[in-house]
């Protein structure tokens, strides 16, 4: 995980998931339509930027790279039938007041009728 991280960091300039699916472009430099893009594309916006979107509104890596201190990996947020929460079983977060800082943000605005100020 962390190589993969630094692997694309290297070679795309920015933290790219590892995990993520991301198709390649044919011949002719297209690639198929639907919502994952090609890391080169990926890259220039920042869903999948580590942490990623995901992580920052719902403290949710389905990477499993957020540990606790004693190395398991927080399934506390994984949806029901996520692999990491049949393998560890539920891990809760032991600090659930902390992160999540644009999905703290978008429940402000949701609360303020969506108007910011
Ligand atoms: S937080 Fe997890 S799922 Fe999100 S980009 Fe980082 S490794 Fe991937």
């Amino acid at each position: 995980m962390i190589l993969g991280l630094a692997a694309n960091l290297d070679q795309y300039g920015r933290p790219l998931c590892p995990c993520n699916f991301y198709p390649s472009k044919d011949e002719n430099g297209n690639w198929p339509e639907g919502l994952y893009l090609p890391k080169e594309e990926e890259v220039k916006r920042r869903t999948w930027i580590c942490a990623c979107d995901e992580m920052q509104i719902y403290k949710y890596c389905h990477c499993l790279l957020f540990v606790t201190e004693e190395g398991l990996p927080i399934t506390e947020y994984l949806p029901e039938g996520h692999e990491g929460r049949e393998i560890y079983g539920l891990v809760k977060d032991p600090t659930p007041d902390k992160g999540r800082a644009l999905g703290r943000v978008l429940e402000r605005q949701k609360a303020e009728g969506g108007h910011r100020e």
